[in-house]
């Protein structure tokens, strides 16, 4: 079984959830402090849900993170202006940024993560970067674009 962010976000948010519930039940200050507190072990135990909540939640965003994937579509493109590049002896340069990459960009595939999901109408789903995006908005006038969300690694 793969483990997903999502799956380690839900259990987080029940983590948190059984630490808002003990803190409902068992919080507040005792009514004499001298005497003995029979909750104060569980009001700590709160305190260590709450905590697992916050490692589970970084779990889920470093899992998320290690999950962005790239684009991968067989021939690069720069990353902001999309397929404005063209090659010359071996090197490859953007005719809106000039930016330039010291091999033949556009036979490679492409390396930049996939930031978004393309799908068409027949809804085929094609993952691409910004720069491809640009390319695919322009030529597929029926498809839908849906932002993937690489920071909360949402929509994977
Ligand atoms: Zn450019
Ligand atoms: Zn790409």
């Amino acid at each position: 079984m793969t483990v997903t962010p999502e799956q380690l976000r839900a259990l987080a948010t029940r983590a948190e959830a059984l630490t808002a519930e003990v803190w409902a039940l068992c919080g507040g200050t005792p009514g004499d402090p001298a005497a003995p507190d029979p909750l104060v072990d569980a009001r700590q135990a709160a305190g260590w849900l709450a905590r697992a909540a916050e490692d589970l939640q970084r779990s889920a965003a470093e899992l998320a993170r290690l999950q962005v994937q790239p684009c991968g579509l067989p021939w690069a493109v720069c990353p902001e202006h999309g397929n404005t590049l063209t090659s010359r002896a071996g090197v490859s340069e953007c005719r809106v940024c000039h930016r330039t990459w010291s091999y033949d960009r556009p036979g490679r595939p492409c390396p930049e993560p996939a930031t978004w999901k393309v799908i068409d109408r027949a809804g085929t789903v094609t993952r691409m970067c910004d720069g491809h995006v640009l390319g695919a908005r322009a030529a597929a006038q029926d498809a839908t674009f849906v932002r993937i969300d690489e920071v909360a690694g949402q929509s994977q």
